[in-house]
Order: structure tokens, then C-alpha cells, then sequence
């Protein structure tokens, strides 16, 4: 006898436990009835009336928008209702030199990137035009403020691609909306006290305060960092990567623009610090301001300074003296195992580690998409699903590491032991020391990724390596086609400059954009 998996169940009602059971659902048709029919499927998210969510998450990735779209969400109302704005990518500031140096890291691929890697290219031409602005239009449209599309660009597409800035709560709560009123989801408001055992060590059903027991075939852990199930009661552990990524608290603030009106910035905002960085995310509504750093190497008294000191000379003093702040402290690091037994841990329940790039909520994008689409036909398979799950996850937390890690070993800066420790061979993980000393030949390119969904593609790579003033040689021995490469290069290079002039003069302000969609809507696709 195969035990089907019919009914799953959601512990936490947080945008991992959202956007879990939204993305689950579209894929599943989900019935909020008790009575399952013999093919029927039931998804159950139980979210505590009293254990707030972390309430923050504002930076997505630019997967979002087809989650969005896949959950069958309408975007005008998402822009409206989330306090929604555009994300084009991140500005960094300071990370190189310390002083007023600044990066970017855009969201759209180099021109031409399916068929020719521009980077090379680029190389003799490092003194006159930096890397971002030499391959993408997109950094140019940051610094006037402006959006990623018009107002007659229908839903979800774009000039230039892009993610969102939004509000956390506001986001949970209209995910829940959509999922209960349109996808099917059963919603409990109750405190899960208890977890009932199968004879084959499973989860067979978890007891709450107030809706009595619930049974299931499989239970998604969206339980926050205490991760309830997969932590507290299978004991599976997490690895610590303090010693690679130093970052381990936050302070977070929402401050006030000085007029409602005033611009919104088309991308994160994220300055370096002494020991960490400060992040600025601009919203419709607000700005959330907030800085990440090490507490090994500053004190909360010290850090909270510089916030207020980035607040004071970017808001304004008075915005700085209205400031309060909320602190989060983290380990960064990822559980042992990810899906054990007949429960998969989703969100800050798999593990954390600090904002920069916001890897967060796509990674709870990509687990959702992997259990919804790999969901096992019966229990007999699961641990199979899991154990591929298990491999695909820490592949990726891997990767997540090198890659912000990649931001700090590139620095030129000594003014704090901060940044000198960060460059210290003995933090830097060998798959990335490894991946260095390739690209001081070869650029990264499609070749250097292992997966056709690679969370942070190649470009991506490209991008902070040449923004962070870093040298491939060239390379001697491709030389046999470099005449007609370079040619091609160089048609792609002017067509890139053509279409930067001709979008910093088209794309309307992000302000001016998402007053029009709160007025008329974009139009459907
Ligand atoms: C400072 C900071 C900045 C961040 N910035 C970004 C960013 O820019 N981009 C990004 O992608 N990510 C970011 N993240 C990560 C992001 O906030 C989280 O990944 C995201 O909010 C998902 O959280 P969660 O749903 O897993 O947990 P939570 O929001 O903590 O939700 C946990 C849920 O579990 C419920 N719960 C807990 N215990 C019980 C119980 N016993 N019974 C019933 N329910 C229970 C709670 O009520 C709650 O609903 C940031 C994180 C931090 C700390």
C-alpha cells in the first residue's frame, strides 16, 4: 500500500510560509474543505496569533515577479497594496576604497550575453568607462531615479529587468489574502505546542492551543529561526559560517521621507561601514534603513552612530533624531539537512545569512518551486525527493556564500581589522579561492556554472569582480577568431550606449511611474 501525500501543512505565516503556500497551491489546486477527495489535495498554513514575524525582507530578486505572476497575482494590486517599488539592482558605496568609490551591480546581463562575453573585451577599456555601464544600460537609469518601464508596459514585462522593494508585513498579508480567498489555502490562527510521532519516526500530526490536532502527510517548517520542527523537535543542527561571513546583527529602522513626494531610488542603496554596511531601501511610503555588522568588531553603541550618522547626511538630521531602532541578531549558516523525513525547512527556519543581495526570499522562491514541482507522489519516494533537495540546497548555500563572500575579499581597504580580516586566506572558503585564481585568466562565463537555474548567474560574478577594480589577463592563446570577436564586441558596445541614451530619456521618474499605476493600473498581459 503507497501512502499518497495529500495534505501538507505550513508552520508559519511569515513571507516564507506565504509565498510557500502560494507557489505550492497555484501548482496543486489546493480545497480549503476538510473532506479531500481521493485525488484531492489540502494545504493547511497555521501561523501564531502571538509570535510576531521578523518584519523584515524588503530586497527581492527579479524572480519574484514570475512567482508573482505563476500565483496568478495581479501587479497593479501587488504595487499597490505592499507599498511596492522598483529594485533594478544595488549601488555599493565605499566597499572598494573606503571613500566615495561607487559600483553597481544591475539586473540586467551584459548585451549580447547569451552568445558573447564582453568582459574581455572591456578589459583595455577599464580606464575610460566602468565595466556595468560599458555592458548594461541599466546603472545609468539609477542615479536620475528612474523606473524599469512605462505605464503602457504591460504587467510583469519590462524595458530593463527588474525585482521589488516592499513592505514585509504588508507583503505577508496580501500573499494571505490571495492564498486563502483565490488559491485554496485553509488558514489556522493557533500556537503550535506539540508534535505528535509516526511509528516510522515521521511527523504524523502537530497539536495546537486552540484548533486541536492537525494531521499531515508533509510539513513545511516556515517557523522562523527557532524552526520548530526541523530544529526543535528532529534536533537537525546548522553549520556556522561566522568565521567566512562576519555579519551577525542588524540594526533596522523606517524612516520618514521629508516629503511624500520626494524620489524613490531605482535600486538598494548599500554603503560600507567600519564593520559592515548600511542598507537603504527606498519605498513609496518610506525608506528602511538599516546596518548589518559584525559584532566581533563593533559595538551596538558604535554602530547605531553610523546608522544614525548615514540617516542624519542622506534624510537629514531631523529624521536622524526621530530614528528608532530594532535590533536582530543572527547566526549566519544553514541547517545540516534541509528535508528530513516527512518535513522541509523553508525560510529563516533553513538558515540565514546577512541581507546583502537578498538572497533570502529567493531561495524560499526556489524551495517552494523544487517541493512543488518534485512533490512526491507518495511517501514511499519522499525520502528520495529529500535526498536530491539535500543536495540542491547545499549546493546553492554554498554558492550563496562565495558569492556575497566575493564582496569583501575584492576590498582595497586596511582601515579596519573589519576589512583586513576579511581578507584573511583562512576565511575564504577554497571553492572560491579556487574560482579566483580562474578568473585572474578567464572571465566568468556560462561554462562556469554547474546548473541551468543558478541562483546568481555568471553576469552576476562579472558584475562585482570588474565593479571591484579586479584583473583578468588575457588570455594568449584565444586568439585564432579575436579579430571578428572584437568586432562583434564592438557593434554591442555602441548598440548598449544607443540604447542608454535612448532609455534615460524615455523612462519616466519611479515616483512619477507608481503614482500612475495607483491611479490607472498597468495593463494586463
Ligand atoms: C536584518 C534583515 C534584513 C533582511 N533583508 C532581506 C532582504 O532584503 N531580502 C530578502 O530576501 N531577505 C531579507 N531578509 C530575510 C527575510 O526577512 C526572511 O527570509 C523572510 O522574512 C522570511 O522569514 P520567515 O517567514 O522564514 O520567518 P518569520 O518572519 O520569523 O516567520 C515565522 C512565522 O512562524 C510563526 N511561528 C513561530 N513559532 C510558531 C508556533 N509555535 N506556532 C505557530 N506558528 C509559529 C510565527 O508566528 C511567524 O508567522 C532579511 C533578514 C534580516 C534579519
Amino acid at each position: 500500500m503507497t501512502t499518497k501525500i495529500q495534505k501538507l501543512v505550513i508552520v508559519g505565516g511569515g513571507t516564507a510560509g506565504w509565498l510557500s503556500a502560494g507557489i505550492i497551491a497555484a501548482e496543486h489546486s489546493a480545497t480549503a474543505t476538510d473532506n479531500t477527495a481521493p485525488d484531492g489535495f489540502q494545504l493547511t498554513l497555521i501561523e501564531s496569533p502571538d509570535i510576531s514575524t521578523i518584519g523584515v525582507g524588503e530586497g527581492t530578486w527579479p524572480s519574484m515577479r514570475s512567482t508573482l505572476q505563476k500565483m496568478g497575482v495581479s501587479e497593479t494590486d501587488f504595487f499597490r497594496e505592499c507599498s511596492a517599488s522598483f529594485k533594478q539592482g544595488t549601488l555599493f558605496t565605499g566597499w572598494t576604497k573606503g571613500s566615495n568609490d561607487t559600483y553597481t551591480h544591475p539586473f540586467t546581463t551584459p548585451h549580447g550575453y547569451a552568445e558573447t562575453n564582453l568582459a574581455p573585451h572591456w578589459q583595455p577599456l577599464r580606464n575610460q568607462v566602468k565595466f556595468a555601464e560599458a555592458v548594461s544600460p541599466q546603472s545609468a537609469l539609477f542615479p536620475a531615479k528612474l523606473a524599469p518601464k512605462q505605464i503602457t508596459t504591460p504587467e510583469y514585462a519590462f524595458n530593463v529587468n527588474y525585482g521589488y522593494h516592499l513592505d514585509a508585513g504588508k507583503f505577508a498579508e496580501f500573499l494571505r489574502k490571495h492564498c486563502v480567498e483565490k488559491l485554496g489555502v485553509k488558514h489556522i490562527k493557533a500556537n503550535v505546542i506539540g508534535i505528535n510521532s509516526a511509528a516510522n519516526g515521521d511527523i504524523a500530526s502537530i497539536n495546537t492551543d486552540s484548533h486541536g490536532t492537525i494531521d499531515g502527510d508533509l510539513f513545511i517548517d516556515c517557523s522562523g529561526s527557532r524552526a520548530i520542527l526541523l530544529g526543535e523537535h528532529f534536533g537537525v543542527g546548522s553549520c556556522n559560517k561566522n568565521s567566512v561571513l562576519f555579519n551577525n546583527t542588524a540594526l533596522a529602522a523606517q524612516v520618514p521621507y521629508n516629503d511624500e513626494q520626494d524620489p524613490i531610488e531605482s535600486c538598494t542603496l548599500s554603503t560600507a561601514q567600519t564593520a559592515g554596511w548600511v542598507w537603504d531601501i527606498g519605498l513609496p511610503t518610506r525608506r528602511g534603513i538599516g546596518h548589518v555588522y559584525s559584532s566581533a568588531h563593533n559595538s551596538e553603541e558604535q554602530a547605531g552612530q553610523e546608522l544614525l550618522n548615514y540617516i542624519g547626511k542622506t534624510v537629514g538630521e531631523k529624521a536622524a533624531a526621530n530614528t528608532t531602532m530594532r535590533k536582530v541578531q543572527f547566526s549566519p549558516g544553514y541547517r545540516d539537512e534541509f528535508w528530513h523525513k516527512n518535513c522541509v525547512a523553508v525560510g529563516m527556519s533553513a538558515g540565514f545569512i546577512e541581507p546583502l543581495e537578498a538572497s533570502a526570499l529567493v531561495l524560499v522562491e526556489l524551495c517552494a518551486a523544487m517541493i512543488a514541482e518534485q512533490l512526491p507522489a507518495n511517501r514511499e519516494v519522499m525520502d528520495l525527493v529529500a535526498k536530491r533537495f539535500n543536495q540542491k540546497f547545499l549546493y546553492r548555500w554554498e554558492r550563496i556564500i562565495d558569492f556575497l563572500k566575493l564582496h569583501y575579499i575584492l576590498t582595497q581597504r586596511t582601515d579596519t581589522e573589519y576589512w583586513r580580516d576579511n581578507c584573511r586566506a583562512e576565511s575564504i572558503p577554497d571553492s572560491l579561492q579556487e574560482s579566483l585564481s580562474l578568473w585572474r585568466h578567464q572571465s566568468p562565463w556560462h561554462r562556469d556554472t554547474r546548473h541551468v537555474d543558478e541562483m546568481f548567474p555568471s553576469a552576476s560574478f562579472q558584475y562585482i569582480l570588474y565593479g571591484m577594480d579586479f584583473e583578468t589577463q588575457p588570455n594568449q592563446t584565444q586568439r585564432r577568431s579575436e579579430m571578428e570577436a572584437q568586432k562583434v564586441a564592438g557593434t554591442l558596445f555602441q548598440e548598449n550606449a544607443m540604447r542608454t541614451q535612448k532609455l534615460c530619456t524615455s523612462m519616466p521618474s519611479n515616483r512619477d511611474l507608481i503614482n500612475k499605476i495607483y491611479r490607472y493600473g498597468l495593463q494586463k498581459i
